[in-house]
């Protein structure tokens, strides 16, 4: 049993989860639920211990309730910003495999919200930089620092093109190459299973962008290559 008088929320309380579960478990409005995430996962992102402890009985309610499946999948997202995050969903293994399956049956229903999903999916099978990092391939940019000359290396996916480039203030993106995506026969590891989940869905623009960041990008300064995905700190900019 928790003892949940020693477990702390979002907001430094101790108590009032295990009373809103009881109510959510009980079907007692909205109310709670809203609540429970202001609690479990502030600002949809900040977890603390009481979200973890509260994961097996959110994981109990995922087959039935889809609010409960969505809190529980943002809570190990939350787990990649969390200090003892990792360590904390370690202790739950059993719940992290279920959600994992139950996210994975909701995408045969080719939910609306596929794209956000695929995130938490990414989450749950441990692959916390990509549920990260991963956009949605419509405009994503990314920065990246050349392995040959450091040149700074401006990576787009999407609408705009699929490029590496020089991004100049006042010209744009400048030199631009094209970017090669990895043949989908010679992916390895997440990628392959990236890649054949969201191909086995017909998510063809979710395919296409897993190539291209499984991919390389030349340096347009120094002509070097480097896999797209490589740069583990790389974080979505804006547009040009
Ligand atoms: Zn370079």
């Amino acid at each position: 049993m928790t003892d949940w008088t020693q477990v702390v929320d979002a907001h430094g309380v101790v108590g009032r989860v295990p009373l809103l579960l009881d109510q959510v478990e009980g079907e007692e409005g909205p109310g709670a639920w809203e609540e429970l995430w202001d609690r479990l996962c502030l600002h949809g992102e900040t977890v603390s211990a009481a979200s973890f402890t509260a994961l097996p009985r959110l994981a109990a309610l995922a087959p039935t309730c889809a609010r409960a499946l969505e809190l529980a999948s943002a809570i190990v997202r939350g787990a990649l910003r969390h200090p003892d995050g990792k360590a904390l969903l370690a202790g739950c293994p059993n719940e992290v495999a279920r959600l994992r399956e139950l996210v994975d049956q909701r995408f045969r229903t080719r939910p609306a919200d596929y794209h956000r999903l695929f995130g938490d999916l990414l989450a749950l099978a441990g692959q916390y930089h990509w549920s990260a990092s991963m956009g949605d391939f419509a405009d994503d940019f990314y920065t990246v620092s050349s392995p040959g000359c450091e040149a700074e290396v401006t990576i787009a996916v999407g609408d705009y093109g699929c490029y590496s480039a020089i991004r100049d203030w006042d010209r744009g993106d400048t030199e631009r190459r094209t970017l090669r995506p990895a043949p989908a026969e010679e992916l390895r590891g997440p990628g392959r299973w990236m890649h054949a989940t969201a191909d086995r869905d017909g998510q063809q623009r979710l395919t296409e962008g897993i190539r291209y960041v499984f991919g390389r990008a030349e340096c347009p300064a120094c002509a070097s290559l480097q896999h797209c995905g490589s740069a583990h700190d790389r974080e979505p900019s804006s547009s040009p």
